[in-house]
């Protein structure tokens, strides 16, 4: 049995009833087997594959917080550093009901990789908790925050972990947290990114992943003989990475025309209104339904279906596994040409084999979505010179990372003669630095 078939084996016995955390290490460890195969006998002696999928450090901690009604409420606390090679852990902090061990370690996995992908220092982590932020009042968001700090304090630092947003975590929660860890530890020090721009935050953080996403997709179709400007384009999602994709992607002169949540989706045949949506979600924090009544053009549906709209390019960036192959079938019959992910592995295995057979261009996350990591280590960088750049600096920095991991992936596939396998690309690249920075280190 090849050594990459003998670890995947390895990781569903030693992590049972984890299958996204399976499905991640299969994704990234298939795309290796070049790479692997060449040097398995050195790989295999250091048991490199095996130290890089177990977690240096799982954090399991309870989080008690007490609701409005006076009642207590126990949640999960979660957090993984996963791998320091390359630098200190960093990743984002996820409060969704579905989060469990397995989830975080398929998300701190990805983010290794990712994490290098960006050419900065750092390392892979990611945390949170089944907590759901859903219909809480502001008071109990800020109890839970505090509580889950007042644990996870101990084990983070802006030269140790630096944690971040991710689903149901933003700017609000970040605030909370950031305020109950300086409490504790008197200390001024950038342990948090996405912070408030008062205390510490980057601009450009908030809109960072989706217009790192826009840059990287226009970067692809030009180096592809074509051009974002003019296309029509499916969003999925209406969160932090859905809105500020619709935005950089209509500047950028394309027409969006759906987003969702986790209720239903939008048509918008005249191109979504993102000044609409912004105060539909990030103000009102109100369902899509509100954008449908306060829009002629816009249908509103129950379900899943973003998909079915005819485009040329689909941005799923709702959540993981939320494009199916019927999804993919349903996108290649109706002529799309590119697919990047903006979500973190929201395309399953067979979408992704189905649109790469049928020539569809596909980046998954990994590469397309870095640009919120990349500018969260351009906020540590700021925090540690005690500097602030300003939003154009900030955003001309992210472009070039951005346009550089496009190369940086496609130059790995075609070294390894997997020309167009931006999948492939992204995971050897990522893996060779990291590899070869565990290697250095010796076995730790
Ligand atoms: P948000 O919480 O801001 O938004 C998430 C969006 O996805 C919301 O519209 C939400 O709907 C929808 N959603 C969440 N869970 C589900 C589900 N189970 N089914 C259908 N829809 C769902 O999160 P972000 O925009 O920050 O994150 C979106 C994705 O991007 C995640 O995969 C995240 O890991 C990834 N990512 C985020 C980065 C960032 O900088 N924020 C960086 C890199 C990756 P509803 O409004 O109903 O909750």
């Amino acid at each position: 049995m090849s050594y990459v078939d003998e670890v995947y084996n390895y990781v569903v016995e030693k992590n049972p009833a984890q299958p996204e955390f399976h499905q991640a290490v299969k994704e990234v460890l298939d795309s290796l087997r070049v790479v692997i195969d060449a040097n398995e006998e050195e790989y295999r002696k250091d048991a490199l594959l095996e130290r890089l999928v177990t977690p240096e450090r799982q954090i399991l901690f309870r989080v008690p917080w007490v609701d409005d009604k006076g009642q207590v409420q126990v949640n999960n606390g979660f957090r993984v550093q996963f791998n320091s090679a390359i630098g200190p852990y960093k990743g984002g902090l996820r409060f969704h009901p579905s989060v469990n061990l397995g989830i975080i370690k398929f998300l701190g996995f990805e983010q290794i990789f990712k994490n290098s992908l960006t050419g900065l220092p750092i390392g892979g982590g990611k945390g949170g908790s089944d907590f759901d932020p859903k219909g809480k009042s502001d008071r109990e968001i800020m109890a839970f925050c505090q509580s889950f700090m007042t644990e996870l304090f101990r084990h983070i630092g802006a030269d140790t972990d630096v944690p971040a947003g991710d689903i149901g975590v933003g700017g609000r929660e970040i605030g909370y947290m950031y305020g109950q860890y300086k409490r504790i530890r008197d200390t001024y020090e950038g342990v948090l990114t996405g912070k408030g721009l008062t205390y510490g935050g980057s601009l450009a953080r908030t809109q960072a992943t989706g217009y790192g996403l826009l840059y990287l997709t226009a970067e692809l179709l030009k180096c592809n003989g074509s051009d974002i400007k003019g296309k029509t384009v499916c969003v999925s999602g209406a969160g932090n990475v859905a809105i500020y994709a619709i935005e950089k992607a209509q500047q950028l002169g394309a027409k969006v025309v759906t987003c969702s949540d986790s209720t239903g989706w939008i048509y918008d045949s005249e191109g979504i209104d993102v000044a609409l949506l912004k105060e539909v979600k990030e103000v009102k924090r109100a369902r899509l339904t509100e954008y449908a009544a306060a829009r002629k053009s816009a249908e509103y549906h129950e379900g899943r279906g973003v998909w079915s709209i005819k485009c040329d390019v689909a941005l799923p960036c709702a959540t993981q596994n939320e494009l199916h192959l019927e999804d993919a079938k349903q996108l290649v019959a109706n002529g799309v040409q590119a697919v990047c992910e903006g979500a973190n592995m929201p395309t399953t295995i067979e979408a992704t084999e189905y649109l790469q057979e049928n020539k569809v261009m596909f980046v998954g996350g990994k590469a397309a979505n870095a640009g919120g990591v990349a500018t969260s280590a351009l906020e540590m960088s700021q925090n540690s010179e005690r500097l602030h750049w300003t939003f154009e600096e900030v955003d001309a920095k992210l472009q070039q990372i951005m346009v550089n991991i496009y190369h940086n992936i496609d130059d790995a596939a075609k070294k390894y003669g997997m020309e167009g396998n931006y999948v492939a690309g992204a995971n050897i690249a990522g893996f060779l630095k990291v590899a070869e920075a565990m290697k250095a280190q010796g076995i730790v």
